[in-house]
């Protein structure tokens, strides 16, 4: 049976033109920085971002916790909300890799309100950590790919200067609120510190993820991805494939949006389903089921109907759109 796969983005397959990218790609050794290949991606998305630097890294789980390494020392407490992928989906990174404390803060929509971060920045006190690292997630994965306004984030880098604390971007669908928010990728990551983007979600890499900053950031990010195991040899040939969905699928996910605005308009006709509409503003739909029918019968009713879909929890679904969902 032919599968609509809609669990996630990360579905997305190479097309015959990346992969003859990927065929022709020069490569070198990258741990010894040569893979040409691998430098022409790292260049490309470090113009693309704004940014000094980019290094190219296995996953998106793998460039957010080089990104805490990199801003934090060992003790320190960084603020983020409950829902963010960091917190929520790295099982525990932080304190393990870093070593540092997660100020968790519960939200309705994954915007942390300024009062709330102000609230949470410790002052200086023998007793307390010292808040060193704030991170914001754009889209916003387990709100429903919700876009984080510019001028928040904007109003946030001010609380964080007067502070002297880092701002860490979890970009893994930056690329989405981009498109929906027509802002360019090097305006949203003008005011974080560190920015790590995803090519393996909707852009249809197969694999690959990039965290981006200062020269000296990404210079000790290089340190932190060999100590994690990250360091790859002729990764040119998946670089290549990052490289070509930059360059061609990037404009292509307006497509994803316009899809999953109509599947939601579409849903939310039936008269059991629950869906606010204004939530679904990128590749992303949440909507819920009524509790008595629950997530595992209705997902195997849509599997018997050739359809994939994801729980996230109680009688929440997730439906996500990209390339190859016509
Ligand atoms: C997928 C995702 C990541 C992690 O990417 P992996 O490559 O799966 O490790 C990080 N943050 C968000 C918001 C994501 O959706």
């Amino acid at each position: 049976m032919n599968y609509i796969d809609l669990r996630s983005d990360t579905f997305t397959v190479p097309t015959p033109p990346m992969l003859e990218a990927m065929c022709k790609a020069v490569v070198g050794d990258d741990v010894w920085g040569e893979d040409p290949t691998v430098i022409e991606l790292q260049e490309f998305a470090a113009g693309l971002l704004g940014k000094e630097a980019a290094l190219f890294v296995p996953s998106g789980t793998m460039a957010n916790q080089i990104g805490v390494a990199i801003n934090t020392k060992t003790g320190d407490e960084i603020i983020v909300d409950a829902d963010a992928h960091i917190f929520y989906y790295e099982a525990g990174g932080p304190s393990i890799i870093s070593r540092v404390q997660c100020r968790s803060i519960k939200t309705s929509d994954g915007i942390i309100p300024e009062s709330s971060i102000i609230g949470a920045i410790r002052g200086l006190d023998v007793h307390f950590p010292r808040t060193s690292l704030i991170c914001l997630e754009n889209t916003h994965n387990r709100h429903g790919g919700t876009i984080i306004p510019l001028d928040y984030i904007q109003g946030i880098r001010k609380i964080a200067d007067e502070h002297n604390i880092a701002m860490h971007c979890d970009g893994a669908r930056l690329w989405n609120s981009c498109i929906a928010a027509g802002v360019s990728p090097a305006e949203y990551a003008a005011p974080f510190d560190t920015v790590s983007v995803c090519l393996s979600k909707g852009l249809g890499a197969p694999i690959g993820s990039l965290i981006t900053g200062t020269k000296e950031k990404i210079a000790s990010a290089l340190r932190w991805r060999k100590v994690l195991g990250g360091g790859m040899r002729q990764v040119g040939i998946i670089a290549a494939a990052g490289l070509y969905a930059l360059q061609n699928n990037y404009s292509l996910l307006v497509q994803d949006h316009e899809n999953a605005k109509k599947f939601a308009e579409y849903i939310a006709e039936s008269e059991f389903i629950s869906i606010d509409l204004n939530n679904v503003q990128t590749n992303i739909v949440l909507f819920h089921i009524p509790e008595t029918i629950g997530i595992d019968k209705f997902a195997s009713v849509c599997l018997e109907k050739g359809l994939k879909i994801a729980g996230m929890g109680g009688s929440t679904v997730r439906a996500v759109f990209y390339y190859q969902i016509s």
